[in-house]
């Protein structure tokens, strides 16, 4: 018979992800962090966006790493194939779809918050206060009454596919939790035809299928007909459609176009339908004196959908959704399996868990984010921020109409420009591809990079401007980069 063997002592030796050497390792991260501040503070002196060549490419693809190598060569490769080729929103003259850029304040929260390392589904923890103090703050802001709720979320696409599910569960007239439903149901959500495609998809997601989002026309300026969604409204009631929610945008994404949200909410208390917000960058514009006007009408709503990492600036993935009636938010999710049970005093107490709140139970710690920004910078430094964005946007709008080579194609309602190259006697085939050739030149030679739409039927440069770096000269330089490059294009392809 052998010797039992002590357990403590031998078997194979027991190791963890720790650095052998925290001395080393803690060189390394000052040298990252210094790297990066760097980084950031040059920025402006880069080209906005650079292809990755062909060699990153090849050396972005290689076999599954099974034994290390050193972090130093690991961070060295992160910085010759990946740091070189970045989206481009960090730089002052990106303003393509609507992305934030981030601020360095937001580099080192996100750092805090990954040390920490708390699951934010719920539990007796500072960080559950963290996130329980910024939906406070995103209540006051937007006018939720005692009652409601909220949650912080990846992004507007889960704000809006948690919100038209408290929706759908509020308004269905069967529990849909217990017994989904039926297609004869004929469940349907009513939105603009300018609504965010995050709004199909989460229809589509729930099942209730592409079909029953009902699309009503715009007016010139793309917002909602209020007079032709009553009418669609009746007409489906009529012909045995139950609406479920009706969607007003705060800022469209194509041209940033406002709905009426106080003519929607009169119709939504009349017809007793929910009454949803898609603000997703849009929304702030309640933090600005002078264009709170525009979202007159949100603080009636629902729910409202909206992000932080669009023109709060803060770094992805952060957006929020606000429920008037917190408990059927809560009851649109909550489920309480026996591992998840909630204790009176330990790590498992805390009244309210934002797992019951939304699709997630893990979930990060991005109230840090938020938290750290709203305190470090206050709120009326973000209100001229988005003051800033808006003069700024108008400033290009002027250059714009002042330039006889080119065309503003809607009105600047708020931050989002859309305009074109025009070359007098060109078909209209021949100006699409002429400012299709202007935008990729204009991000392939680094300049600037705008994203491309379409507006009534007519290819068209978009600046979408969430941007805290971005000055005017930004814009005088991508005015006369268009118009030269215009100019060139225009003679190569006569
Ligand atoms: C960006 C956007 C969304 C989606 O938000 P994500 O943060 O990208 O998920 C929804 N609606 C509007 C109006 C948007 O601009």
């Amino acid at each position: 018979m052998t010797e039992p063997k002590d357990l403590r002592t031998t078997g194979s030796r027991e190791e963890n992800l720790d650095p052998e050497d925290w001395r080393q390792l803690r060189k390394l991260g000052h040298q990252m962090l210094d790297d990066m501040l760097d980084y950031l503070e040059t920025v402006a002196e880069r080209p906005v966006w650079q292809a990755p060549p062909a060699e990153v490419r090849q050396r972005l693809n290689e076999p599954l790493p099974v034994s290390p190598t050193p972090l130093e060569d690991v961070y060295g490769q992160f910085k010759r194939d990946v740091l070189p080729y970045p989206m481009g929103n960090i730089h002052p003259r990106f303003w393509a779809w609507v992305m934030g850029g981030g601020t360095p304040v937001g580099v080192l929260a996100e750092m805090l918050a990954a040390t920490m390392n708390p699951n934010m589904g719920g539990g007796q923890h500072s960080a559950q206060l963290v996130e329980t103090q910024v939906i406070a703050w995103m209540r006051e802001i937007f006018g939720f009454p005692e009652g409601s709720s909220g949650l912080l979320v990846s992004g507007g696409s889960m704000a809006n596919l948690v919100a038209l599910a408290v929706a759908r569960h509020a308004g269905a007239g069967v529990d849909v939790r217990k017994l989904g439903h039926s297609a004869d149901a004929k469940l349907s959500v009513y939105a603009s035809t300018a609504v965010h495609s995050s709004v199909q998809k989460a229809v589509e997601l729930m099942g209730m299928g592409a079909d029953s989002l009902r699309l009503v026309p715009v007016s010139a300026n793309g917002s909602i007909e209020v007079s032709a969604l009553r009418r669609m409204l009746h007409a489906d009631r009529a012909e045995g459609r139950r609406p479920v929610c009706v969607i007003g945008n705060a800022g469209s994404v194509n041209t940033g176009a406002m709905d009426d949200l106080e003519a929607i909410a009169d119709l939504c208390r009349n017809e007793q339908v929910w009454f949803h917000v898609d603000g997703a960058f849009g929304a702030w514009a309640v933090i600005d004196p002078q264009s709170r006007h525009l979202v007159q009408g949100m603080e009636r709503a629902d729910s409202v959908a909206f992000d932080l990492h669009k023109w709060m600036y803060m770094p992805f993935e952060i957006g929020c959704v606000l429920v008037r009636n917190g408990s059927a938010h809560k009851d649109t999710f909550t489920v309480m399996p026996a591992y998840l049970q909630r204790a009176t005093r330990g790590i498992a107490g805390g009244e309210d868990w934002f797992s019951e709140y939304g699709v997630q139970l893990s979930r990060g710690f991005r109230a840090l984010k938020a938290w750290m920004s709203l305190k470090t910078y206050g709120l009326d430094k973000y209100r001229r921020m988005i003051r800033q964005n808006i003069e700024q946007a108008r400033y290009l709008g002027q250059l714009v109409e002042q330039a006889p080579s080119l065309e503003l194609v809607a009105p600047v309602a708020l931050n989002i420009v859309a305009f074109r190259y025009l070359v007098p006697g060109a078909d209209a085939a021949r100006l699409d591809a002429l400012n299709q050739e202007i935008l990729l030149q204009l991000q392939e030679r680094g300049i600037a990079a705008p994203s491309l739409t379409q507006v009534n039927g007519k290819t068209v440069l978009r600046v979408a401007n969430v941007n805290h770096r971005t000055r005017r000269a930004d814009m005088d330089i991508l005015v006369s980069a268009v118009q030269s490059l215009g100019m060139e294009l225009a003679a190569q392809m006569r």
